[in-house]
């Protein structure tokens, strides 16, 4: 999924399946709001809905970390 986010306004598009779609609105938002001037802080966010958060990724990490431990210990 796909956001367009501005910095400047402090306001993040609705999702779009297509980056152009988040792209497009980035368009419009810039010729309504910045006169078709793009703003510093505007940015296109990219996500997957499928994929985990960075915090989940950790705690993923540190429970693998724990059996390769636990195996590493039972092998010695
Ligand atoms: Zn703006």
């Amino acid at each position: 999924m796909h956001q367009y986010e501005c910095g400047n306004c402090g306001l993040r598009s609705e999702s779009f399946v297509t980056r152009k779609g988040a792209e497009k609105y980035g368009k419009g938002h810039r010729h309504e709001r910045h006169g078709g001037m793009a703003p510093i802080s505007e940015s296109i966010l990219t996500y997957s809905g499928q994929m985990p958060q960075a915090g989940e990724w950790k705690v993923f990490l540190i429970v693998a970390v724990l059996i390769v431990a636990g195996l590493i210990s039972k092998a010695l």
